[in-house]
């Protein structure tokens, strides 16, 4: 059975346990985020990266004793034979987690017993954004984030070796001062929710995502008070 290529591996990077992780990336993605950072691994063929081997991967892991590798994108569920590669890297000394947009609910619903972590991408309480932005599910999208956070939060339930983490983009057309309390119908008092900054200064899938300007820092500081009225766990992060 073929194995997933990978596009893309950064030994170091934050895991949401706070600790350093190797991230590796697959390529595909049913969603067009404007703001997205990977936009390689979503675009077409032509413009896929250089892939970089599981050998050399396992050879890093092993000999830095990494503590976890992170599967991400793109939008790893996508990927044929996902399973087998999760079970790859379970056979090696590390914990295995995954960053995902959480649409793909069949395929992480299977893989959900099988990592100790997954960090999943809330990026709007309003399902029309979900009908623009995922190309594969449409409005659908939103329902099957739905349903993957209550997985995910049994899960966590029933495991002291797996943990999660919500993460939103505070993308000024999709999260600010004024619409942040809408999360709330996605968002529990219990999540680990991560606010990560938007950068305009770098590269993103639509050019036109770079005119917007991040929120200032008194916005910021207003969502985050909003936010933490109804989740008791909310992080800043820059990346
Ligand atoms: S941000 Fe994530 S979900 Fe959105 S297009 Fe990029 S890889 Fe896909």
């Amino acid at each position: 059975m073929s194995l997933p290529k990978i596009y893309g591996f950064n030994p170091n990077s934050e895991a949401g346990e706070d600790c350093t992780a190797a991230s590796i990336f697959l390529y595909g993605c049913n969603m067009r985020c404007p703001f997205c950072m990977n936009y390689r691994l979503v675009h077409g063929a032509a413009k896929k990266p250089r892939v970089v081997s599981l050998k050399r991967v396992k050879k890093y892991v092993l000999e830095n004793d990494t503590p976890m590798v992170i599967i991400s994108g793109g939008e790893p569920c996508l990927c044929k034979n996902i399973e087998a590669l999760v079970n790859e890297i379970r056979s090696w000394p590390c914990k295995v987690g995954l960053c995902t947009n959480g649409t793909c609910y069949s395929t992480l619903f299977k893989i959900l017993p099988l990592i100790n972590f997954v960090a999943v991408d809330v990026k709007s309480p309003n399902q029309d954004i979900y009908d623009e932005f995922d190309k594969v599910h449409g409005r659908w999208g939103y329902m099957l984030l739905s349903e993957s956070l209550l997985d995910i939060r049994e899960e966590a339930k029933g495991r002291n070796d797996f943990s999660y983490e919500l993460r939103t983009t505070m993308y000024r057309p999709l999260i600010n001062p004024s619409n942040v309390q809408q999360f709330a119908c996605l968002v529990n008092r219990d999540d680990r929710w991560v606010l990560q900054h938007f950068r305009n200064n770098i590269a993103l899938l639509d050019s036109s995502a770079q005119e917007e300007e991040p929120l200032n820092n008194e916005e910021v500081d207003i969502v985050l008070k909003i936010a933490r009225n109804f989740c008791s766990n909310v992080i800043e992060r820059y990346v």
